[in-house]
């Protein structure tokens, strides 16, 4: 008989993944996937609303970057189509800056405007066919740029929680494919990142240390196979929990809540990291989708204004999260998840681990 399958908990979450390592070898998965992706390619809008010269089609930038300067259009006027990256107001917003938040209970029901912020971030005039077209200069603009924009963002105490979202590579549900990323500022902090925030809490109050940091030790000590890359600063692993297929977490070895607190000096060796892993990730997944989040704690002003999460700064730690989409996971055990709340991974992360490290670059390019 087999070995049964193993249930580990995500500590952040709580939710039980499922490693279903049988139902299908890590090999057959990618390559399932690899098949989907390819015969079903997104079809482009034409002409592209997000290459230079097309501006009038999206609303006005809210600041263009060019030779590593950022130029906002409120200070300078408008900038017209000579820039290397360019931010602005999405035109069908989740969020949007206009009005007010307007909080009243409906029916006993929590009701508010959906007041905050929703950016495009267009971080490149070009259209990049591959992740091999990516040069490591482009990650670090983008983490220039988010930090930039949720800075700024952050003045305004009343939006508590920040995001950055990108989709990269093939994706069928949009028709834009220029590369950009998403900002999301919301008046309220969601439900998953509450009970984040309040895991790490616990853990800080009964242990006095910071869960990922305590995560970063586990990798260097003990689960040495998630790991994937790392320097000085940073560490590239997939989590012992990971709930998802070659899910990545790339997380500063030293403890920092803030996405935006990010000092200069570290951006570079950041972005060495996401470079190489993202690399890596398309060797072994191939030219599919992935998406890449950053996990920021919510906004120090809105928190503080609150009179809650006063250890926040102590037991919060920021990471940046890369989610290969395989559909031929969502395809098998959708109704599973969705119905019971677990997890699945086909893909033990001490092998997704092994996999992504073995096929990581030299770091030069
Ligand atoms: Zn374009
Ligand atoms: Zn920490």
């Amino acid at each position: 008989m087999s070995e049964p399958n193993q249930l580990r908990r995500n500590p952040f979450t709580r939710r039980w993944t499922v490693y279903a390592v049988g139902e299908i070898a890590p090999a057959e998965l990618v390559a399932r996937a690899r098949s989907v992706a390819v015969h079903d390619p997104p079809r482009a809008a034409e002409p592209c609303p997000f290459c230079p010269g097309n501006e009038a089609m999206t609303p006005p930038e809210i600041l263009t970057w060019k030779g590593g300067a950022i130029r906002y259009r409120r200070d300078h006027g408008p900038a017209g189509s000579d820039w290397e990256a360019r931010v602005f107001p999405n035109r069908n917003p989740l969020f949007r800056l206009e009005g007010q938040l307007g909080r009243r209970a409906e029916r006993n029901y929590d009701v508010l405007n959906a007041i905050g912020a929703n950016e495009i971030i267009v971080e490149t005039p070009r259209h990049l066919a591959s992740f091999a077209d990516v040069p490591r200069e482009l990650v670090h603009r983008s983490l220039l740029l988010y930090r930039e924009r949720m800075r700024d963002l952050a003045s305004n105490p009343e939006l508590g929680h920040q995001a950055v979202y990108k989709h990269f590579g093939l994706r069928r549900a949009s028709h834009i494919v220029h590369p950009y990323s998403q900002l999301f500022a919301a008046p309220v902090v969601p439900e998953r990142v509450h009970r984040e925030l309040d895991t790490c809490r616990g853990h800080f109050k009964q242990k006095e240390r910071c869960l990922t940091c305590d995560l970063v030790r586990d990798m260097d000590r003990v689960s040495r196979d998630c790991k994937v890359v790392e320097n000085a600063f940073f560490t590239a692993f997939v989590p012992f929990f990971a709930p998802h297929p070659f899910e990545v977490w790339v997380v500063p070895r030293r403890h920092l809540a803030f996405y935006p607190e990010l000092p200069d000096e570290e951006i570079e060796p950041a972005a060495d990291v996401i470079w190489r892993t993202l690399g890596a990730v398309e060797k072994v997944v191939g030219a599919l989708a992935v998406t890449l989040t950053i996990n920021t704690g919510p906004n120090p002003h809105y928190a503080a204004q609150r009179g809650y999460w006063q250890t926040l700064r102590d037991d919060y730690h920021w990471r940046l999260v890369i989610l290969p989409r395989l559909p031929v996971v969502a395809d098998l055990y959708r109704g599973f998840v969705l119905g019971t709340g677990f997890d699945v991974n086909p893909v033990l992360p001490e092998v997704a681990g092994t996999m992504l490290r073995a096929a990581v670059g030299s770091g030069t390019g």
